[in-house]
């Protein structure tokens, strides 16, 4: 029978791991192909993630924005025409429930991210075992920059879940600066009390750089006039990095979190006004282009770029209770919801002569994907934890091969806690969500209105109906037993694998 993401049955591999679409002859020819490239090099692969927060599916040139929308985004765009752009990438609805899940392979449900943690709240990945930690082991150098906001407690920061080094604040952008900021909190600078009741807080209102197993050093508090600088000095301490391990045997893991584009923005003085629109947000966007050419350039130079996956995302979708400092989506809704504008995000593969140039695909990729895969293309994929589920698949496959197909069959969307529904091919099934029909000051933000579950699931068709207007359950109930199957099937895990929690009751606003 031909292959087709929906009559096309999955392969469970282990009791703990997700199961996924067995593509023999794609697996074969990636293995070839990728034990020539380690035949060439004599190393294994190094990994550069860059990702950015809050940029939205629509905001780069190659996905449809970029000038269109005010902000051209050409070194990014170049990257994705000489390699892979996925059109299905996909987060999870906020900053942390995303990068958890990218770093340990899991849902939110069971790393316990399952929202943000803030201004110093505990709670984070210290039980977790992250990619990093798995290829720290498997004998790579490992190093994050920028954002973190993973949580704040010692034993959940970089240094200690798994990397060699960290340069970066530990928390979220608009920590560090609204209420320091008249327009947003005149109440606060106004006042001496709230100032200082504010800078009582259990949260470091600095940047830090941290060894591994140390306590962090503060490098600079951050003011509004240090934020607008640290997206370059990150890119500085990432290009030195990259540099110094072009003269190293070790392969390496790169975790370039930005700074842009989370509310507010306040860009480097080199970028104010620069971009057609004028504005902050799209002036970031302007510079994070550049990071990413500077980045980039950088592996060039240093000849590391044929032996280096470039993954360049963001973290989540647009937070539209901040517009117009937000990003731009084509799809409904935005950042806190399980809608498409959530939760679907830019995903470009970069790896001169390994992903082929000019490649497209909307073939499910999922953060929780790159576990597995880094692990596998390492060479450490039997170091990929047994005692614990793991919800990511091994897409290297499908990433290396020119025209591949995706080895997931399902994404699942969680909102917090609550099992929002899943996609499989071009169908969404969803079974509860946020109500976007509330309007606040800027319209429908999805931290706005409030969890509904629906009588009967609903289901949208993702290629007729993209922004998830129309109900397509009656005309399709054919499809029923299938997805609810599979959400049967993935619910059926958490009885083995018992769901976690690390952080307390969800806080009012987020
Ligand atoms: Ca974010």
């Amino acid at each position: 029978m031909p292959f087709d993401p929906i009559a096309t049955p999955t392969v469970r591999t282990a009791p703990n791991r997700e199961p996924a679409f067995r593509h023999e002859a794609q697996e074969e020819a990636a293995q070839q192909k990728l034990e020539a490239l380690r035949q060439r090099t004599g190393k294994r692969p190094n990994f550069l993630v860059i990702l950015m927060d809050d940029v939205g599916w629509g905001d780069f040139g190659c996905y449809g924005g970029g000038i269109a929308v005010g902000a051209p985004t050409p070194n990014i765009d170049r990257l994705a025409r000489e390699g892979l752009l996925l059109t299905s990438c996909y987060s999870e609805p906020s900053c942390s429930p995303s990068r958890a899940t990218l770093l340990t392979g899991r849902v939110p449900n069971r790393h316990g991210l399952q929202r943000p943690p803030m201004y110093g709240e505990p709670g984070g990945l210290e039980d977790e075992v992250t990619i990093a930690r798995i290829l720290s082991e498997a004998g790579y150098s490992t190093q994050a920059v920028g954002k973190w906001h993973l949580g704040e407690a010692l034993a959940s920061q970089p240094q200690n879940v798994g990397f060699d080094d960290f340069y970066g604040f530990l928390s979220v952008s608009d920590m560090y600066t609204e209420w320091r900021d008249p327009h947003f909190f005149p109440e606060i600078v106004y006042s001496d009390a709230r100032t200082e009741w504010v800078k009582n807080m259990p949260f470091n209102r600095s940047f830090v750089h941290a060894t591994r197993g140390n306590e962090p050093e503060q490098v600079e508090e951050v003011t509004i006039p240090v934020l607008s600088l640290l997206d370059d000095k990150w890119r500085q301490y990432s290009v030195d990095y990259i540099r110094r391990m072009a003269g190293s045997d070790q392969p390496w893991f790169l975790l370039h979190g930005t700074r842009g584009a989370h509310f507010d923005n306040y860009p480097h003085p080199d970028y104010l006004g620069v971009s057609p629109a004028k504005h902050p947000y799209k002036d970031t966007l302007i510079e994070l282009d550049a990071i990413v050419g500077s980045l980039v350039d950088c592996l060039k130079e240093t000849g590391q770029l044929e032996n280096t996956l470039v993954f360049i995302s963001s973290d989540n979708g647009p937070h539209m209770e901040t517009w117009p400092d937000a990003a731009y989506t084509p799809f409904r809704c935005a950042k806190g919801s399980t809608w498409e504008g959530g939760v679907r995000v830019p995903g470009i593969i970069s790896w001169p002569g390994t992903v082929a140039a000019g490649g497209q695909s909307d073939g499910l990729f999922d953060f929780n994907d790159i576990l597995p895969t880094f692990a596998a293309l390492a060479g450490a994929a039997d170091r990929v934890p047994t005692d614990r589920f793991i919800d990511g698949v091994d897409q290297s496959s499908f990433l290396v091969t020119e025209g591949g197909l995706s080895n997931r069959k399902y994404h699942y969307y969680w909102l917090v806690d609550t099992f929002s529904g899943l996609r499989v091919g071009e169908y969404k099934w969803m079974r509860a969500a946020t109500s976007d029909s509330v309007t606040d000051a800027w319209g429908p933000g999805g931290f706005t209105g409030v969890t509904e579950h629906y009588t009967y699931a609903k289901l949208f068709n993702l290629y007729l109906d993209p922004k998830e207007q129309h109900n397509y359950m009656t005309r399709k109930l054919a499809y029923v037993e299938a997805f609810q199957a599979g959400a049967r099937n993935h619910m059926a895990t958490f009885r083995a694998y018992p769901p976690k929690r690390v952080l307390g009751p969800r806080p009012a606003s987020t």
